[in-house]
């Protein structure tokens, strides 16, 4: 098991393989720490998806074991992700799945950005 519970990180994961080029993707951001590309089946008017460079399986893991670099970078792209996309005026919402209960389905440690329009209250 990982850190988080869940089974530990699965090289043939989707993002693994978008970050190692063998599934496209259309990427809006690409750094030393960070990944970002639109979602294959969007929920919003924009729909990112933002995963670390590492092998994460979820945000339990990355806390625990990504370094401060790692951390710092990431977050940062997130937030100029947002901002690239033009959803800072209007605001937008990042949100994180993990494990079972979590919803989580792809297990390499991702953020979802959407915008684009009025996200609601989310109930569970
Ligand atoms: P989770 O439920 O794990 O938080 O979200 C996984 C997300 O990955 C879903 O929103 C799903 O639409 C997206 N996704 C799954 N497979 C692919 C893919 O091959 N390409 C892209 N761009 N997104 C994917």
């Amino acid at each position: 098991m990982s850190v988080s519970g869940l089974p530990p990180y699965d090289d043939a994961n989707i993002f693994a393989r978008i970050l190692r080029g063998e599934i496209p993707c259309k990427r809006v951001h690409d750094d030393a720490h960070a990944l970002a590309f639109h979602d294959i089946n969007p929920q919003a008017p924009v729909h990112v998806l933002v995963i670390p460079k590492g092998r994460y399986v979820s945000i339990a893991d990355f806390g625990a074991s990504a370094t401060e670099a790692e951390i710092t970078g990431f977050w940062r792209a997130v937030a100029s992700v947002a901002k690239d996309l033009g959803l800072e005026a209007g605001g937008y919402r990042v949100l994180t799945n993990m494990g079972e209960d979590g919803g989580q389905e792809v297990p390499h440690f991702h953020v979802h950005i959407f915008g684009g329009r009025r996200i609601g209250r989310m109930v569970p």
